[in-house]
């Protein structure tokens, strides 16, 4: 099949640059007069929708005692499997019989569906509106109980994004390499 070329034919016009130049800058000044559509992260974040579904946390009671009671629940809801519970009889006589001495979840694999705040019957466990969290190596992508909960004392005051953005100082749980445990 034959390949057409078409060849750029300039009109009388287009033979003087100056209403293209004049084009393009009223285009250019025009903008800057219109809602900028980016934001200067990192010193002001974008704050997700109501219902975003981010970083992990457990909930506590008011008196700092974490509401989980290792039912796994969660662990089986979850598709990816990333979810690991070790649990332990409770010290505490509430009618809670166990609670979790390890619960670490591994981001890498994670999908975010919510699937185990839905499945937890205690509302332990919900997906925060963090998204920036960061690392440097697959280890540390595993969060251990320590950081959800240390997740949950940044969160509880209200949409860390929207706190940073008025100047609140917010310090984003940082994940870490676990410790090595015995398997
Ligand atoms: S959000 Fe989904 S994939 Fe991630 S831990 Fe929960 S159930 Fe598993
Ligand atoms: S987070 Fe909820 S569902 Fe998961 S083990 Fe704890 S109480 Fe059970």
């Amino acid at each position: 099949m034959a390949t057409v070329i078409r060849t750029y034919d300039p009109k009388f016009w287009d033979r003087f640059y100056i209403p293209a130049l004049v084009k393009g800058l009223l285009l250019t000044f025009g903008r800057m007069f219109k809602r900028r559509d980016t934001i200067l992260y990192p010193e002001k974040k974008y704050v997700p929708p109501e219902g975003y579904r981010g970083l992990h946390r457990l909930n506590k009671y008011e008196d700092g005692r974490i509401k989980c009671v290792a039912c796994e629940m969660c662990a089986t809801a979850c598709p990816a499997h990333c979810i690991h519970i070790e649990p332990s009889a409770a010290p505490w006589d509430d009618g809670a019989e166990r609670f979790p001495i390890r619960f670490d979840i591994d981001l890498s694999r994670c999908i975010f569906c919510d699937f185990c705040a839905i499945a937890c019957p205690v509302d332990a466990i919900e997906l925060t509106e963090i998204y920036d969290f960061n690392t440097y190596t697959r280890d540390s992508l595993v969060i251990d109980m320590e950081g959800l909960l240390s997740v949950y004392d940044v969160t509880r005051a209200g949409n860390v994004y929207e706190r940073h953005n008025r100047g609140e100082p917010i310090q984003l749980p940082l994940l870490r390499d676990p410790p090595v445990r015995n398997p």
